[in-house]
């Protein structure tokens, strides 16, 4: 549990930030401080973007990444070289609840790290599937996830599943930091492929949105260079508050995405889900060889 001490100061702590759910930034910085337990593990030394909205979820939404300029100096940051846009970019890393509670405290709603940490910013450390399904069709996402989890357990690579917060799911597998983006898109496309072939009813490779058919397009894009994922327990800025919530494999059938939310989530932490997070990232695994020839 946090100690007052180290959750940075609210200012205008009354504002609504989620106005159907009557969520304050109050209420919101509270929420991080409940969650920094098992969140910061996942956000921990990252170049971090965020999405703010600054009136909250009914109001303009912008993707931040480089940090503002009045941060205060105990915020760390990392900077990457960015030569198209013709600057460098300072980059926030979360490592710590005084942190994630002035970037709440900034209204940024969502917070999406990079496969990366600083150390070695050229080696990705997470394998990320992320499954779109249809509008309204989360039961076709679930099948999905359940096919990739079979696949990666096949291959003995130690897997977690969080719903996005959004329409989707996200399977996410921290792998040693051997490869360069660009074979880890690679090992990515091959496992899509996989995936592809044991369900072809379900799954589709096809980037042409005339050609899947219905089914979810695997994209291994989400593993460039840049690419970012929203991390568990960030809310997502929509109305409805829904959150980025770690479920076990196991009941991936039963579950209604819309029930994890930032009023419920704070309740639900000792459950499966974030149980089994806890000590994923520990179990770093190579990528096999089989899918990395080709
Ligand atoms: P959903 O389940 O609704 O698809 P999602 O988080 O997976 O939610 P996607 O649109 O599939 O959303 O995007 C996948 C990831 O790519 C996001 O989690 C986010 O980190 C990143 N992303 C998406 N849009 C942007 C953007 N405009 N700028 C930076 N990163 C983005
Ligand atoms: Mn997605």
């Amino acid at each position: 549990m946090a100690t007052p001490a180290s959750v940075a100061e609210v200012t205008r702590p009354d504002k609504l930030l989620w106005a159907d759910l009557a969520i304050t930034k109050r209420d919101y910085v509270d929420y991080l401080a409940a969650v920094a337990g098992a969140m910061v593990p996942w956000l921990r030394g990252r170049p971090l973007t965020v999405v703010r909205a600054p009136d909250g979820v009914g109001g303009k939404r912008y993707f931040q990444k480089a940090v503002s300029s009045y941060a205060p100096p105990w915020v760390r940051t990392v900077t990457i070289p960015a030569p198209s846009a013709g600057r460098d970019v300072p980059y926030v890393v979360c490592d710590d609840v005084r942190t994630l509670t002035w970037l709440g405290n900034q209204a940024s709603l969502e917070l999406h790290p990079a496969p990366v940490r600083r150390d070695r910013l050229d080696r990705p450390d997470l394998l990320v599937v992320d499954i779109d399904p249809p509008e309204g069709a989360f039961d076709a996402g679930v099948a999905v996830a359940i096919s990739v989890l079979e696949v990666l357990d096949d291959l003995r690579m130690p897997a977690g599943v969080k719903t996005t917060g959004g329409k989707g799911l996200h399977v996410v597998v921290p792998i040693e930091r051997r490869l360069e983006p660009e074979t880890l898109r690679a090992a990515a496309s091959s496992l899509a492929s996989i995936v592809a072939e044991r369900v072809p009813d379900l799954v589709t490779v096809e980037f042409r949105k005339a050609d899947r058919d219905g089914r979810v397009l695997l994209d291994p894009s989400r593993n460039g260079t840049g690419a970012t994922i929203v991390a568990p327990y960030s809310p997502r800025a929509r109305s409805e508050g829904t959150v980025s919530f770690p479920v076990p494999a196991a009941s991936l059938a039963e579950i209604d995405p819309g029930d994890y939310t930032l009023r419920t989530v704070p309740g639900l932490l000792d459950g499966d889900g974030p149980r089994r997070w806890a000590t994923l990232e520990g179990e770093r695994v190579r990528i096999p060889a089989r899918l990395l020839d080709g």
